[in-house]
């Protein structure tokens, strides 16, 4: 393609809120035979809410939330911000709730947080947390776990002074379209993958919603890059689509990394397209424009 080509391409991705960060990028997307979507905030609306409390002892649901919150208010993850709002529904007499201090907060990334809050140990997060923390999951915890999970829902699991009192379950929809754009990419040649932090029950749950059958879950931000290494290593021209900070290693290290724009700063400069309307359609719009200026047609 030709110098003007390029500039008209990357200037129709603009106008269509596609960025395209250079002629590199807009070259390496008409190779892309694979992608690997990242799951929250990617194939699903990245908007979960609270929709189920299972407590394993008797305590009051204003008093749980308020702990729960209380650690959870001071974590940027979205599972975070769905327990907060959550939370204040049960404040409904004040305006603006206050929640108790959280002392030696500490937020361990792609598993959850721990606080102490009015002298109690609170921990909130997946099983994986809870085990490394000492703390024993009864099966009754991993019965409700199960159900969440066939649900397409995340559970989340509190423990206080070291004891699981209760899991809160979580669900984060499916994008309309997603599906969709999964069949279309395959109609075009490109393999679609799951990959996420969450665990295997949602995670392959999400995947059957909407087409995908490769899933790697309970994946660390090293083991999504990994993943997409692992099939370039195999002859792949791999694009990485996410939204967050634990995706950033994996958008680095993709032929083309697609930042939804909607996400964070980090994942915004790791990427080489970023897709400013948050829409996943725009995943086809990008590839589609880079064969048009590009390709194929010689
Ligand atoms: P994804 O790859 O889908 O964006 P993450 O890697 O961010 O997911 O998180 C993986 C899992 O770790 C979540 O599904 C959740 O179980 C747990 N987790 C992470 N952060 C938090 C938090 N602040 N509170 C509770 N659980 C959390
Ligand atoms: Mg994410």
């Amino acid at each position: 393609a030709t110098p003007t080509a390029v500039m008209v391409g990357t200037g129709v991705g603009a106008s269509r809120g596609v960025l395209i960060k250079g002629g590199q990028a807009l070259e390496s997307a008409q190779k892309v035979n694979c992608i690997v979507f990242d799951k929250t905030g990617t194939l699903t609306m990245g908007k979960p809410v609270v929709v189920n409390t299972k407590l394993f002892r008797s305590m009051v649901l204003r008093e749980f939330y308020e702990l729960v919150a209380a650690a959870e208010v001071n974590s940027e993850h979205p599972l975070a911000k769905a327990i907060v709002e959550y939370a204040k529904k049960f404040r409904e007499d004040e305006e603006n709730p206050v929640w108790p201090e959280a002392e030696d907060f500490e937020s361990i990334t792609g598993h959850g947080v721990k606080a102490v809050i009015h002298n109690k140990k609170v921990i909130v997060g997946n099983k994986r947390l809870m085990l490394e923390q000492g703390i024993s999951v009864p099966v009754d915890a991993d019965e409700v776990l199960a159900e969440a999970e066939e649900l397409a829902q995340t559970g989340i699991l509190v423990s206080i002074d070291s004891e699981l009192i209760g899991v809160v379950a979580i669900s984060d929809p499916v994008k309309p379209g997603a599906r969709e754009v999964v069949s279309l990419l395959k109609s075009m040649n490109v393999e679609s993958k799951l990959v996420t932090g969450d665990n295997w029950g949602t995670a392959n749950a999400i995947a059957k919603e909407v087409g995908i059958n490769d899933v790697i879950a309970e994946a660390k931000p090293e083991d999504k890059a990994e993943k997409v290494k692992e099939l370039q290593s195999l002859g792949k021209v791999v694009a990485m689509v996410g939204d967050g900070i634990n995706d950033s290693p994996a958008l680095v290290a993709a032929d083309v990394g697609m930042a939804i724009g909607a996400g964070t700063d980090i994942a915004i400069e790791a990427a080489d397209i970023v897709l400013m309307k948050s829409n996943l359609e725009d995943v086809i719009t990008a590839i589609d424009l880079s064969r048009k200026t590009f390709g194929r047609i010689r």
